[in-house]
């Protein structure tokens, strides 16, 4: 059996992964950076998902010599020009800002801009293979912004980010459910071709 490694400090995106790659289960064996001993501080400062994403895949496949799967991912917001995109996880101005205070800093620049607040979760996959070459899948979830939370399930901006065809906030749909729709997902599901070539199964 031949050995993933997922670039990630969290437990959530291997068990997540594991989901979505299907009968690829059966080929793969997936780890974790602290599988392996491993915790590197990657900086991320690419100028998009794909480079940051790269650059993940890139650090802990050279630290590990394994084929490694590495995800970057953010929320663009179209009436403000795409933000906080990149910069998602570090959005408010505060110091030891938390996701609420994120999403909060987030409403408050809404506010005043006229609705609906179109806006998508875009996450890209990267994965360095053996041969030292690297490949790319992108995932897309669309969907719009409201200003109150809904929802106590999954992190980030999910209780504001509602889906308009379930009528539902990500944060009020279950792991499963949102495993079937998420940005996250998409880029994995696409990226399974990629890994049965590269494994050759
Ligand atoms: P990363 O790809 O895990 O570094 O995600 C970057 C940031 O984007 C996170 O810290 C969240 O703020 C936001 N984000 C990414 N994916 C999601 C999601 O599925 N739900 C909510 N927020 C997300």
């Amino acid at each position: 059996m031949k050995s993933l490694l997922i670039a990630s400090s969290n437990p959530g995106k291997l068990t997540e992964i594991q989901d979505l790659i299907g009968d690829l289960r059966t080929h793969l064996k997936l780890l974790l950076p602290r599988d392996l001993g491993l915790n590197l501080d990657v900086l991320e400062d690419g100028e998009t998902y794909a480079e940051n994403a790269a650059l993940k895949a890139r650090a802990y496949y050279q630290a590990s010599g394994l084929l490694t799967l590495a995800d970057d991912s953010g929320l663009e917001v179209a009436a403000l020009d795409g933000k906080p995109g990149l910069h998602s996880a570090r959005y408010a101005p505060q110091p030891g800002a938390t996701d609420a205070d994120r999403r909060a800093y987030l409403l408050k620049n809404l506010a005043g801009l006229p609705r609906p607040w179109a806006a998508r979760f875009c996450c890209t996959v990267a994965i360095a293979a053996p041969d030292g070459s690297l490949h790319f899948s992108e995932g897309i979830c669309p969907g719009e912004i409201i200003p109150e939370e809904r929802g106590t399930n999954g992190f980030g901006y999910d209780p504001i980010f509602l889906i308009p065809e379930l009528g539902k906030t990500m944060a009020e749909l279950s792991m499963a459910q949102k495993n079937q729709l998420s940005h996250r997902a998409r880029a994995v599901r696409g990226a399974v071709p990629l890994l049965a070539s590269l494994l050759k199964v």
